[in-house]
């Protein structure tokens, strides 16, 4: 049987630092949203006990340093199964970019092996093998909308109707999240995350509202660390006249539009000066994402 699983990106709606952890890692307070970009997570159950990963992407590894193999690799182990598994990873989502793309690679192929071998466990049950692998994975186990606090895999779920449609953009750079986290000062620290205010202006559906509450503190870091991307998002800014954001450690810029009107003048203004502009768009929760319409054109 070959089985599809949706693997959803995300963006930051909000991103706050609070402290720097004894264990190195930092302590966040962030709200993430699954978007309807997606990678193709397509498995199909093999009786010999190995993992074999394909993709489109040349530039993604193969072996066990891909986070779906990883994924599968703990499914079987935590289960006890002895089988194997055939994975045709379609990339769409860029990577590297503060997408979450691996991260929700290895959630999709936590829960499309549930259900390939019928293992009925729970998404709670998933979540907590997905944390095994990465901090985003459990959210990415759930999708939808969430407070993610902790080193991100700490979750309250949020469930709100707001319909927004989301332009990407995607410099191509390469950015280090370890880098990003390392380039804090605790100047940039804070105890009054921005979740508050964005959760409330969601569950309101304040859909003009929510847009100019969009913040990231590691921004100033990246844009310091790579000039570069601080130029697109002064151009783009320009271009659209809209507010920019930066999604995780970055480099993706996007914007949001509560229309799909402004959101294809958006569009049209900036495939007129770049190439790498996906149009997405989300809604509170993943079983809706499936059923979006592709933008009309
Ligand atoms: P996050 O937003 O969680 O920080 P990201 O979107 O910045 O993640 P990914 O696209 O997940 O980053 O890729 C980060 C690294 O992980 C890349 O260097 C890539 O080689 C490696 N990687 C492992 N598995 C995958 C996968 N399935 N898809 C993409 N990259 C993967």
């Amino acid at each position: 049987m070959l089985l599809l699983e949706r693997a959803y990106a995300k963006v930051n709606l909000t991103l706050d630092v609070l402290e720097r952890r004894p264990d190195g890692y930092h302590e966040v307070d962030m709200v993430m949203q699954s978007i309807d970009l997606s990678d193709l997570v397509w498995l199909e159950r093999r009786s010999a006990p190995t993992i074999v990963l394909e993709s489109n992407a040349t530039y993604v590894p193969t072996d066990d340093r891909n986070l779906a193999v990883q994924a599968a690799q703990v499914f079987l182990q935590e289960t006890g199964i002895v089988a194997g598994v055939h994975i045709n990873l379609e990339k769409n989502i860029p990577v590297a970019a503060g997408l979450a793309g691996g991260s929700s690679d290895a959630a999709a192929t936590l829960r499309g092996m549930n259900r390939l071998f019928n293992t009925g466990l729970t998404l709670d049950e998933l979540a907590e093998m997905g944390a095994k692998i990465g901090s985003d994975v459990p959210f990415c186990v759930y999708g939808g909308t969430a407070i993610a606090r902790g080193r991100g895999e700490r979750l309250t779920r949020i469930d709100h109707r707001c319909h927004m449609y989301v332009l990407l953009i995607h410099p191509r750079v390469f950015v280090s999240t370890a880098d990003i986290y390392q380039g804090l000062n605790p100047s940039d620290f804070t105890d009054e995350p921005l979740s508050t205010r964005m959760v409330q202006a969601l569950l309101e559906e304040q859909v003009d509202v929510i847009p100019g509450l969009v913040d990231n503190r590691l921004q100033p870091v990246t844009f310091a660390m790579y000039p570069e991307v601080q130029q697109l998002s002064e151009k783009v800014e320009m271009v659209t006249r809209h507010p920019v954001h930066m999604s995780g450690s970055g480099p993706t810029l996007f914007l949001l539009a509560p229309t799909i009107q402004q959101a294809n003048r958006m569009y049209n203004a900036l495939r007129g000066i770049m190439r790498d502009v996906y149009f997405s768009q989300f809604v509170g929760t993943v079983s809706s994402l499936a059923n979006l319409q592709s933008r009309p054109e």
